[in-house]
């Protein structure tokens, strides 16, 4: 086994990965830029080192940075968490260079199933079902068209490249195309280095479902079942639960043996996720591959009862999987909301600055993964999630319930979060009836135009008294709040990208 582990990330995963390090008696070494040297993942590691300043490309995307670091600490493997470095295929290389071990597939499985052409590829050689499309990146526009006008509006141009939904656009009628392609090409640049898009037919309310895969080196690759994602805001993922409502187990051995046999085709080891959209009609089909750890890893632990970080760790060192996928069987329900600093109010701003008090659900069936502590500032140069909150039940209505009850509890004082909206989206109908697709929330927020509801009333009163407590009990942080308010009035970047709504969210 490993005896010191560094962690190439920050935030609520960078913590997540140290815990499971300490439970297996492994020494964790984490990283920071140098607005991160007061967080929680710096606080918590064995060891931390600074890796230069704010700027992600700088230090948490600098590959030569990072080795260094785990050379000179003497870590014998790195866990690149999710974003940053995880899905690019030159830190396992440097760390093959280096003799390190990476924690995650090789670089030549993570460019076969990575790339969303490649993966379409590969599916359609394993007899994988995709969305009709384009398999290959557009060479010629002209003819891309052609082929949008045959298959029939609307379509999607996407990133080959893609993540974050940057470089997608949604094409609905022929006189669209030619700059919904320029529009698609010079963001995909932009985002990615990589101005290459391809075609996909757009399916009309899908749902999300994606399936959790674990690879072993040693040949066996076995599904953990499905998480269901079709809660979203601008197809990015809100709410996950495990397992989807509506799949059956026959369904679930269906999606589940495709994902395994594309895992094979790209001889994927380490964990991964096969993401699939679903039809009215229960037809499902593949979407993209995403070759590492996903945000929503924790409601699939909920229900299968195991430690998806350990086991990463432990496939890395070699070690054989100890189950087939016919013992596991999903028990409970699980649901994770993703708790962010960010303004509902005001079109989703991200809302940095320091967190004067709050309040941390506990009790039965809550799980909180936290990146964050009372009086910690949150800075705005990094994705504004600050926690996830995850509740399970034994059945979807007791899930509901602990995770509406969880959020009562909870409270944040200093900053703005999306708590009061999830209150509200828990008690919605089409919700608790499970008719939703992934343009559910869109749809509701674009007709509700946020209408303050009695639960937002509810959590401003909680909010404004738990702020006279504060003010009474800690005059001595008084200057140094308003000192950070302050600042928080000058121009932050998060701020000015939420304006242009490209705020960059965790995949
Ligand atoms: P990204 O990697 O940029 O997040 P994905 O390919 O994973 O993009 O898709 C993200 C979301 O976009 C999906 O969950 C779904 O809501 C929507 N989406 C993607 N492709 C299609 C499609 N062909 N038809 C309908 N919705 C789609």
């Amino acid at each position: 086994m490993f005896k010191k582990i560094l962690i190439a990330n920050r935030g609520e995963i960078a913590v997540r990965i140290l815990r499971a390090c300490r439970e297996l008696g492994i020494r964790s070494a984490a990283v920071f830029s140098d607005v991160d040297r007061k967080s929680l993942h710096v606080r918590l590691a064995d060891e931390a080192y600074p890796i230069g300043p704010a700027a992600a490309r700088e230090s948490y995307l600098n590959i030569e940075k990072i080795i260094g670091v785990a050379r000179r600490a003497g870590c014998d493997a790195i866990h690149p968490g999710y974003g940053f470095l995880a899905e690019n295929a030159a830190l396992p290389r440097a760390c093959t260079e280096a003799g390190i071990t990476f924690i995650g597939p090789s670089a030549e499985s993570m460019e076969a199933l990575g790339s969303k052409t490649a993966g379409r590829q590969l599916a359609r050689r394993s007899d994988v079902p995709i969305v009709p499309g384009t398999n290959d990146p557009i060479e010629k526009p002209e003819q891309a068209h052609a082929l949008a006008q045959s298959m029939g509006f609307p379509v999607l141009l996407k990133a080959v490249a893609g993540g974050g939904g940057k470089g997608m656009r949604l094409v609905l009628s022929s006189a669209e195309f030619a700059p919904a392609y320029r529009d698609a090409s010079s963001e995909a640049m932009n985002a990615f280095g990589d101005p290459r898009v391809y075609l996909e037919k757009y399916l009309d309310k899908p749902r999300h479902i994606e399936i959790q895969i674990l690879a072993d080196s040693h040949g066996r690759v076995v599904s953990l079942g499905e998480r269901e994602c079709s809660v979203q805001r601008r197809h990015q993922k809100v709410i996950e639960e495990a397992p989807s409502p509506v799949v059956t187990p026959d369904l679930r051995k269906k999606m589940g043996d495709a994902a395994v046999r594309l895992a094979r085709a790209g001889r994927y080891t380490n964990a991964g996720t096969v993401e699939f959209l679903v039809d009215a009609h229960l037809n499902f089909y593949f979407l993209e591959v995403n070759t590492r750890l996903q945000v929503e890893h924790p409601v699939t632990e909920q229900v299968t009862g195991l430690d998806l970080v350990k086991l990463q760790i432990a496939i890395a060192a070699g070690h054989r999987l100890p189950f087939a996928w016919e013992t596991i069987i999903p028990r409970g329900n699980a649901m994770e909301v993703r708790l962010y600093a960010e303004d509902p109010e005001n079109n989703f701003f991200p809302s940095p600055g320091k967190i004067l008090s709050r309040q941390v659900p506990s009790g039965p069936g809550i799980r909180m993964d936290d990146g964050v502590y009372e009086g910690w500032t949150v800075p705005n140069d990094y994705d504004p999630l600050l926690s996830k909150l995850i509740a399970w039940g034994n059945s979807r209505e007791e899930t509901i319930a602990r995770l509406r009850r969880a959020l009562e509890e909870s409270t944040v004082v200093g900053i703005k979060t999306n708590i009061a909206l999830f209150r509200r989206l828990l008690t919605e109908p089409d919700f608790l009836r499970n008719e939703i697709h992934t343009r559910w929330l869109d749809q509701l927020l674009a007709r509700k135009n946020h209408s303050p509801s009695v639960d937002e009333g509810r959590s401003a009163a909680a909010a404004a008294i738990a702020a006279a407590v504060y003010q009474a009990t800690r005059a001595d942080r008084q200057s140094a709040a308003l000192s950070d308010a302050a600042s928080q009035q000058k121009s932050s970047r998060w701020k000015a990208e939420g304006r242009r709504n490209q705020v960059d969210r965790m995949p």
